[in-house]
């Protein structure tokens, strides 16, 4: 049928052998109905959705209906959570339907993620609820409008079925696409069973799918560990830049392609703190914003340590090799830290005295409780306006550290070349105005389990141009009510 021209699968994971994954089927949901689609993605990736019934939509991405040439399998990996290490974890609520390529030659993943049990459930439900599902297709979608490398949401559909978690909530599946969804953990799975045939296997996989500039290299091993730091650095400097707390940066949630993957317990910031947690199971703040730089680090270590056995046949060699690769995450990721900061300020130009006034701002912001994205907004205002910085100040509730700073950042940017024009149109590209705000979220998902989806559709419409100023929705653009208290998120519901 129509359903079964629209993908064209080539599903070169379910080709590495059988220790790779275990075939899955996805379970049948009662009453599946298409509550989301994603169809800007879906023409991205060649896919004509457009044109087939909504009941054909629900039916494919509820897993009902498996299109022609999907080979549904779970993957198999491990992973250290909270820093303690699981041997096997494995996909235990995703089936990947399969790859496809899309018209530009990309591979991009399928998953239903909420299809059912599978051999890796352990006690889980193999389920998802409605809620968690919109919270990741908005929030994803969110960071992709930003420009940070992600996983996507091509459609959400509830599955008619209850999940039973503290409450009943309505079942629900969440299409998800990625360039792949090999992780950190899968070498970690493979290193714990000693198995070094698959390693050099996966090695060689995600190199040619991910790294292919990097398939020639005389040590595939390293080529791809030191892309994957490339990558990594960059990729948590962009999370740093938004205000974005990953909250679960367990191994298994590292994709090596270097996209943002499992959008569980994640969250933005509304008023500064480098302490800021929001995962109500991150009691020891592991994942706080500040440490997500050293955390990737640390994360890179394990994926080291599961490279070992074939990065040299010695080794002695092979710890060397790791390490001199592993200490230039460090200085990476300063340096992106460094370019993003200096864009979100406008300065163009570099000084050695600019870390130390970034330094200086998060901490008067710190001292200040002032929002994150609001306050460099205002900035550009006014650095373009150039009317001072009353607007600036009056996001602090004690600006007496921004008042000491104000005047060496004046004198920095006497010292710029570029006109204010440039540097505020440079600070707009660098500063949304509009995040995914936790408490917007949590309205839109309330009123979603209620059965209506204008506000998460109104919300994912804006979040499509997070940059430009969208009259009318400024509410959108504000702090959190007081009211609103500590926000908390939670895993794996
Ligand atoms: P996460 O916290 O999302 O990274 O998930 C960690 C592990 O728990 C993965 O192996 C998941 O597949 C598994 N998992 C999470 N939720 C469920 C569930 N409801 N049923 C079965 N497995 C689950
Ligand atoms: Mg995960
Ligand atoms: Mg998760």
């Amino acid at each position: 049928g129509v359903a079964d021209q629209a993908f064209r699968f080539d599903n070169s994971y379910a080709r590495l052998p059988r220790r790779f994954y275990a075939e899955t089927q996805p379970s049948p949901a009662s009453g599946p109905r298409l509550v989301a689609l994603n169809t800007a993605l879906a023409r991205e990736m060649g896919l004509a959705l457009e044109t087939m019934p909504a009941e054909d939509l629900a039916a494919i991405f509820s897993g009902n209906r498996l299109p022609e040439g999907a080979l549904p399998i779970a993957t198999a990996y491990a992973g250290h959570q909270f820093g303690g290490f699981s041997p096997q974890l494995g996909d235990g609520r995703a089936v990947l339907l399969g790859e496809v390529v899309t018209p530009d030659g990309r591979r991009l993943d399928i998953q239903l993620k909420g299809a059912g049990r599978t051999v890796f459930s352990r006690g889980g439900d193999g389920r998802a609820a409605l809620g968690p599902v919109l919270r990741e297709f908005l929030v994803s979608e969110a960071m992709h409008a930003l420009g940070i490398p992600t996983t996507r949401a091509l459609a959400a559909t509830t599955t008619g079925d209850p999940v039973y978690r503290e409450t009943v909530l309505q079942g629900a599946v969440l299409a998800r696409v990625a360039s792949s969804h090999i992780r950190i953990g899968t070498f970690q799975y493979f290193a714990a069973r000693q198995d070094h045939e698959a390693l050099r296997l996966l090695v060689d996989h995600a190199l040619e799918r991910h790294y292919p500039e990097r398939v020639d290299a005389e040590n595939r091993a390293l080529a791809l560990f030191e892309g994957v730091i490339a990558r990594q650095a960059a990729l948590v400097a962009e999370w740093m830049r938004v205000g974005f707390v990953h909250g679960v940066m367990n191994t298994d949630n590292m994709s090596i392609s270097g996209e943002t993957i499992d959008y569980g317990p994640c969250a933005f910031i509304d008023a500064y703190d480098p302490a800021a947690r929001f995962s109500s199971i991150d009691t020891g703040s592991r994942y706080a914003f500040a440490n997500q730089g050293a955390v990737a680090e640390w994360n890179l270590a394990r994926l080291a340590e599961a490279l070992l056995p074939i990065l040299d046949a010695d080794e002695n060699r092979a710890v060397e090799i790791a390490t001199t690769a592993l200490r230039t995450f460090s200085p990476q990721f300063s340096q992106h830290m460094l370019a993003a900061m200096r864009a979100k300020l406008g300065l163009l130009a570099s000084e050695d005295e600019d870390a130390a006034l970034i330094r200086d701002f998060l901490r008067a912001m710190h001292q200040g409780s002032a929002d994150f994205t609001l306050t460099f907004r205002a900035l550009g205002r006014a650095v373009r306006e150039g009317h001072g910085f009353a607007e600036v100040e009056a996001l602090f509730a004690d600006a007496t550290g921004l008042r000491d700073w104000l005047p060496r950042y004046e004198a920095r940017l006497s010292r710029e070349e570029a006109t204010a024009a440039a540097r505020a149109e440079r600070m707009d590209r660098a500063n949304p105005l509009y995040i995914p705000r936790n408490h917007q979220v949590e309205t839109a998902l309330a009123a979603a389990a209620e059965g209506s989806f204008d506000v998460f559709n109104d919300l994912r419409d804006l979040l499509r141009h997070p940059y430009e100023e969208q009259p009318g929705r400024e509410a959108y653009a504000a702090p959190p009510p007081s009211d609103f208290g500590n926000y908390r998120t939670f895993c794996g519901t």
